[in-house]
């Protein structure tokens, strides 16, 4: 770790690849790298086997506000597979958070306030010894508004869904196309114009337009950003 370190604020549209690039870039430069995504994701997956939330869409705000002091989330060092993994109450969680299950419901639980101050909180706290890059909606706008590095990735929904589709159907879950391209859209509504945080561009972001940018391109990208503001 060198003697400066900052913090790297990646947000942007679901699947625009910046959770590949904020967690190479963390590995590239010795920083950690924290997925606030999957932490909204953890917090469904919760709500959906307590039965507060169910997959034809109905939510009881109430109940999760309540049991929020129940639900604790963190990583575990990165295995085998090279990442680290989600920890629901101390469960690897890392694949079921993944599902189309819980995609078809974080964005609800993602706007609900008292879910995102408490996971505000817990992402603050993980930054506090700076040396970080965390990806997500709202890191460069409400989590950490002073963060000296940000950038906002944009990608168009059809080239989101392309690679969703070949992300799920590696890890083996049978998806089609236009219910990944239907969530996309869904789950970019209700981010932008939900009243909380909602995810909108900070006017200090350096937006990557990365539509026709292979990984290599978008990590030089982001090493020669990274090395003009260190
Ligand atoms: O990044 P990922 O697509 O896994 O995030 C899942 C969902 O969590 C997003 O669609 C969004 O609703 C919510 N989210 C958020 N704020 C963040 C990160 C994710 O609202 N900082």
């Amino acid at each position: 770790m060198n003697s400066n370190p900052i913090i790297i604020a990646v947000d942007g549209y679901s699947s625009s690849g910046k959770s590949t690039m904020a967690r190479d870039l963390a590995a590239r430069i010795g920083y950690i790298y924290v997925d606030s995504g999957a932490m909204y994701r953890a917090v469904t997956l919760y709500a959906l086997r307590h039965g507060m939330a169910t997959p034809e869409g109905n939510l009881d705000a109430e109940a999760l506000n309540a049991a929020l002091p129940d639900i604790s989330i963190s990583f575990s060092p990165a295995g085998a597979d090279g990442r680290q993994h989600t920890l629901l109450n101390g469960e690897d969680v890392e694949k079921e958070i993944r599902s189309m299950e819980v995609s078809g419901m974080v964005s609800p639980v993602a706007a609900l306030p008292e879910v995102r101050h408490r996971l505000t909180e817990l992402q603050r706290e993980f930054g506090r010894r700076r040396g970080i890059v965390m990806d997500g909606r709202d890191i460069g706008t409400t989590v950490f508004p002073d963060a000296e590095m940000k950038v906002f990735v944009n990608a168009s929904p059809e080239v989101r869904a392309k690679r969703r589709v070949l992300e799920l159907r590696a890890k083996g879950e049978n998806v089609n196309f236009e219910e990944v391209l239907d969530n996309i859209r869904e789950r970019d509504h209700i981010d932008t114009t939900r009243k909380e945080s909602p995810l909108v561009q900070a006017a200090d972001a350096h937006v990557l337009d990365n539509d026709s940018m292979t990984i290599p391109q978008q990590m030089d990208w982001l090493l020669n950003l990274y090395n003009s503001i260190k």
